[in-house]
This record gives C-alpha cells, sequence and structure tokens, in this order.
C-alpha cells in the first residue's frame, strides 16, 4: 500500500521516533506547529478517525493510552492539544490515522 506513514512505521522512511509499542508508533513531525509536536498513530493502517469501528478501536485505545506517556516524556506539564484531521474540509493530508500533540507554549484559542 502507498502510504507514507506506513512506510515511516516500517522503517523505510526514516522518522524521530519518541514512543513505540505493539500497537502505536509515534514520531516527531517534520513540521513542527510547535514547541513540541508529535503524531500518533496505530501500526495497523487505519485511514482516518472515519474508519475506526469494532475491530480496530482497540488500536485508539492504545494511542489514548500512550499519550500521556508521551506527554510526560516530552515534558508537557502545563497541558497540551490533542488533534485528529479528518476528511477534506479537515484538510487531512496524510491518510493515515494520525493524532498531533502539540503543546511546550500557549497555544492559540480558536480552532485551527
Ligand atoms: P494532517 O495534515 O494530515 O493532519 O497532518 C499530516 C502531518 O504529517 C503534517 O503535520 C505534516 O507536517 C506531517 N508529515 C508529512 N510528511 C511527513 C514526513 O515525511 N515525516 C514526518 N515526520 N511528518 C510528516
Ligand atoms: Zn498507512
Amino acid at each position: 500500500m502507498d502510504c507514507l506513514f506506513c512506510k515511516i512505521i516500517a522503517g523505510e522512511i526514516p522518522s524521530t521516533r519518541v514512543y513505540e509499542d505493539e500497537k502505536v508508533y509515534a514520531f516527531r513531525d517534520i513540521n513542527p506547529m510547535a514547541p513540541v509536536h508529535v503524531l500518533v498513530v496505530p501500526k495497523h493502517h487505519v485511514a482516518s478517525a472515519d474508519e475506526v469501528n469494532t475491530a480496530n478501536s482497540g488500536d485508539v485505545a492504545a494511542i489514548f493510552e500512550a499519550i500521556p506517556k508521551i506527554a510526560a516524556a516530552e515534558g508537557l506539564t502545563n497541558g497540551y492539544r490533542v488533534i485528529t484531521n479528518c476528511g477534506e474540509d479537515a484538510c487531512q493530508s496524510v491518510h493515515h490515522l494520525h493524532f498531533h500533540i502539540l503543546g511546550g507554549k500557549k497555544l492559540p484559542d480558536q480552532m485551527a
């Protein structure tokens, strides 16, 4: 499958890993929008939040169990934002489910 994040997970494209477990891979965004900008993805391909179902929701649970660990390791003691862009109107650019962790500064109040 021609999926950028599947290639990153497979190590075919280099990335800066910050966390990994059986179901989850997390790495630094190549174009950071905040001092800390990490992408957290399921190792098993899921196209977007709109594709979450009973068969793959365990991967999403694993991601949300990993997020506090990643935030702590990144020193995000004063809060952080978790975002997923889903589909055309949200400007999803990579069609492999990913959650952005953004932090390390006071983030804008408004919706991006
Ligand atoms: P989206 O716009 O789909 O929510 O987010 C995709 C994110 O992937 C963007 O923030 C973009 O900077 C990041 N990204 C795109 N290509 C690469 C890459 O090759 N490596 C890494 N580490 N991040 C990437
Ligand atoms: Zn993929």
